[in-house]
């Protein structure tokens, strides 16, 4: 069952159109919730034994290909061949929500192992497949899925996929701010805060378990998430981040690469970053500096602990240069260069 909550009657329309799609029907309880879903594989039955002895995963080896479950609803996929990208899904006696598909190299039938996975795990399919933003890297492969799940994202997602050609589905479920996915007695809840590292990245939300799923705006503590601002809008990312950092039910923040897991602490301390980095930036540009001038006279090494920094100062310096070159105009224009593109 879908609710989604928009500015626009076409858009509730078109997503109530979807709703006969979903199921409606309430579940009884967790526990039978586990007691329908069959494990096939032994694999599985020891993953799950060993669940139980040790709770679960809030870390993982990318060098393999492996599935954690990182709490009662909600489990992580990736690592191996699919490199160090992070899906999730959420299986429930009605079908599985699949979020992500890090397919890599990507082709066609990138996401065949995890579909294979899934296949001897349970014994019901894959319902909805659910797309964080238009970036290859993490939905290549989505559409091995296509034969039984119905694909959702933000309406602005549809341009990027078709004119870049990605190798995913076209979600034929659209919302604008956000939207419930209902199934099995499990709540999923999308939200889209803005244009931030795309204009149609969303979050995902488990309300229940307390997991927050943020693609390329969290990462592990440490780690800065972007190498540069391309196809970012920097201003409200740095709000995006404030409205984060203060949600409600969120224990787990999962990230969109690599591991462990992290927390809303993350999206101050980045929020930090970019506001700090932008002033500086900006400070520079209004007192008439040229780029390479700038290049050398801002130091970020109060955040030094990201471990990234240094690989990414130059080009966050660069293209945080860029952002603001379209968001100022200087009293006497002839005396900053034009910039032209790198
Ligand atoms: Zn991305």
């Amino acid at each position: 069952m879908f609710r989604a909550h928009g500015r626009f009657g076409a858009f509730r329309e078109r997503v109530s159109t979807a709703a006969t799609i979903g199921h409606s029907r309430t579940f009884p309880g967790d526990k039978e919730s586990m007691k329908s879903i069959k494990l096939l594989s032994t694999a599985g039955l020891l993953l799950m034994s060993q669940q139980s002895l040790s709770q679960f995963d809030t870390n993982w080896d990318n060098s393999e290909a492996t599935i954690n479950r990182i709490s009662e609803h909600v489990y992580r996929w990736g690592g191996g061949g699919m490199g160090g990208i992070n899906g999730l899904f959420v299986p429930t006696s009605e079908g599985i929500i699949v979020i992500d598909g890090p397919g890599s190299p990507c082709s066609p039938d990138a996401g065949q192992w995890f579909k294979d996975e899934l296949e001897a795990r349970y014994d019901v399919p894959v319902r909805y497949v659910v797309l964080s933003h238009d970036h290859q890297s993490h939905i290549c492969g989505t559409m091995v899925f296509s034969d039984t799940a119905v694909s959702i994202g933000h309406k602005k997602i549809r341009p990027h996929l078709i004119r870049e050609g990605r190798i995913a589905p076209v979600p034929t479920v659209t919302f604008e701010e956000s939207l419930d996915i209902d199934l099995g007695g499990v709540k999923v809840v999308l939200h889209y805060f803005g244009p931030t590292h795309s204009d149609n990245l969303i979050v995902i939300h488990i309300p229940a378990d307390g997991v927050l799923f943020a693609p390329d705006l969290g990462r592990p503590e440490g780690q800065l998430p972007n190498p540069d601002f391309r196809d970012m809008d920097v201003d409200s990312t740095i709000e995006v981040l404030g409205i984060l950092a203060r949600m409600d039910d969120v224990d787990i923040v999962v990230p969109g690469h690599n591991a462990p897991l992290s927390t809303q602490a993350y999206f101050r301390r980045y929020q930090e970053y970019l506001s700090t980095l932008r002033e500086r930036v900006l400070d520079h540009m209004v007192a008439g500096r040229s780029l390479d001038e700038i290049l050398e006279l801002v130091s970020m090494d109060e955040f030094s602990d990201y471990t990234n920094l240094g690989q990414y100062h130059v080009p966050n310096v660069t293209s945080m240069y860029d952002y603001l070159y379209r968001y100022r105009e200087p009293n006497s224009p002839g005396g900053m260069p034009i910039r032209v593109p790198q």
